[in-house]
């Protein structure tokens, strides 16, 4: 019998590798700065450009980066590992080899956990190793220059299994690095200029099948967009070529932004033989106990407890504590609000509308956002005794944000206090149907839903000041 492939339902399966440049403020193995945007060339060193009889020193902090986040991540930490040599020629490498590391790499195992369209999964990771960058060629027409700046910077490359089952998974997983490496401050996760970048590895394989499918890797791809289109893109792909008889050969591709498409870049045939060995010029590294119990002390609360306690303890939806939760600075900013005893959803609500909103606008950082979790608490605490209106409030969040104030003061200055007065109010009210004869006979008649109607035209005499409450109930009093 023959089955048409038409007819079989096909399993993706992706496995990422990511490349997080650390922040630490000189190189891999030499002192030169690792500053991002200098001119080409002035941060290097005849470490970090190749000169030949040079000696690498292993710099302290980035191994310690590269611990925690093991750590943090659930990884095993080797007692014992190397750095080994990884040779191939390019321009960008003037040594001829990368010094990386192989059989025995730092960390081993570990795992994230995502929830991705209400799905708990979790993503297994092979390991985690150090090594440096290369620099970069700059193609100018005719002529080609390379810049060093970027030898040599310290890199944690983060492996995971091929656990990943879609391109949306593969972002989220990505994301979820990105947040643990800046929770631990040990990799600012700057897409745009690099610090974070991904190879994506995908292949597609029958549903139920164990073996998995020859893979292809996209190289190098800098934006959560892009990691989804270009697996998209290549899955898609994948499925035309063995529909129309063909198979996967398995190659390096890469992604065309401006085509949207993936591009064949070298096949296996032509794949390097990095013909590995260990880096002679450094001794094996041997983590001590008492230095890991250390970092092991320093990780602090990570996402995912932030996740748990933000629903558990604060109860708030999911949805709302993945996103506060997702930068350490947020999160502590509403754990702040909440100590001060405003109500977490209310917090919630406020950071992610229009604390969000105006930080996004004017670029500012959440530690330098001039509305501190105290003023929140003083503006919630003014609608929820009813001093004012939720819609004033709004305006007033804006005032604070541009003076700095705090909403006490700025509800006095403006003179915004709430109407509660029934008296005062119904007398305004009685004044909107007296000059809206038209629409208060159509209300009448049965079309209730101009209440909104009669509201805004009360809001508009009391400059938005009437308690919305009040004014609803007095208009069905007086409307019957
Ligand atoms: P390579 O030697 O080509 O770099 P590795 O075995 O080191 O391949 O794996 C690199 C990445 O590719 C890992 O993240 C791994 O999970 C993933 N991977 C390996 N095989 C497959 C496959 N068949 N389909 C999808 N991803 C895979
Ligand atoms: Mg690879
Ligand atoms: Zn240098």
């Amino acid at each position: 019998m023959k089955t048409s492939i038409d007819t079989l339902t096909y399993e993706t399966v992706i496995g990422l590798e990511i490349h997080a440049q650390m922040k630490t403020q000189s190189k891999m193995f030499c002192p030169c700065p690792t500053q991002f945007g200098a001119e080409p060339n002035t941060q290097t060193c005849p470490v970090c450009i190749g000169m030949p009889g040079v000696l690498p020193v292993i710099n302290k902090l980035a191994l310690e980066f590269t611990i925690k986040t093991g750590l943090a991540l659930g990884c095993r930490i080797s007692a014992f590992s190397r750095f080994a040599r990884k040779n191939y020629f390019y321009p960008d490498l003037p040594k001829g080899y990368q010094i990386s590391q192989y059989e025995l790499p730092i960390c081993e195992g570990g795992f994230v956990m995502l929830n991705v369209d209400g799905k708990d999964r979790r993503i297994n990771l092979t390991r985690i190793h150090m090594e440096e960058d290369a620099g970069k060629n700059i193609h100018e027409g005719a002529a080609s220059h390379v810049d060093l700046n970027r030898a040599g910077v310290p890199l944690m490359e983060i492996v995971s299994e091929p656990d990943i089952r879609t391109p949306k998974e593969a972002a989220a997983y990505v994301r979820k690095i990105r947040s643990i490496l800046r929770y631990l401050d040990v990799c600012d996760g700057n897409m745009e200029e690099g610090s974070l970048r991904c190879d994506a590895n995908v292949s597609i394989r029958p549903l139920g099948q164990e073996a998995l499918g020859v893979k292809t890797e996209i190289k190098n791809i800098n934006s959560f967009k892009f990691i989804e289109k270009a697996l998209e893109y290549e899955i898609e792909r994948q499925r035309r070529v063995l529909k129309e008889g063909g198979r996967i050969i398995q190659e390096t591709r890469l992604w065309n932004t401006s085509a949207g498409i993936t591009e064949s870049m070298r096949s296996k045939e032509e794949a390097h033989d990095y013909r590995y060995f260990p880096e002679p010029d450094l001794v094996p590294l041997v983590v001590d106990e008492r230095w890991l119990s250390e970092m092991k002390k320093a990780i602090p609360e990570l996402p995912d407890d932030k996740i748990q306690k933000f629903i558990g303890q604060f109860k708030l939806p999911p949805y709302d504590a993945d996103l506060l939760a997702s930068e350490r600075q947020t999160a502590a900013w509403f754990e702040e609000a909440v100590s001060l005893g405003a109500n977490p959803k209310d917090v919630s609500n406020w950071m992610m509308g229009e604390l969000m909103r105006l930080l996004n606008e004017t670029g500012i950082d959440i530690e330098q956002s001039p509305v501190k979790p105290a003023h929140l608490c003083g503006l919630i605490t003014l609608v929820s005794d009813g001093t004012i209106n939720l819609k004033i409030a709004k305006t007033v969040f804006e005032d604070m944000f541009k003076t700095g104030k705090t909403a006490g003061e700025l509800v006095k200055e403006k003179g915004l206090v709430q109407i509660s007065d029934i008296g005062e109010l119904e007398k305004t009210v009685e004044a909107v149907i007296a000059e809206n004869p038209n629409e208060t006979n159509r209300y009448k008649a049965g079309e209730t839903k101009l209440t909104g109607f009669f509201v805004g035209e009360v809001m508009k005499k009391t400059k938005g000041k009437a308690n919305p409450k009040a004014v609803n109930e007095i208009l069905r009093r007086l409307l019957g």
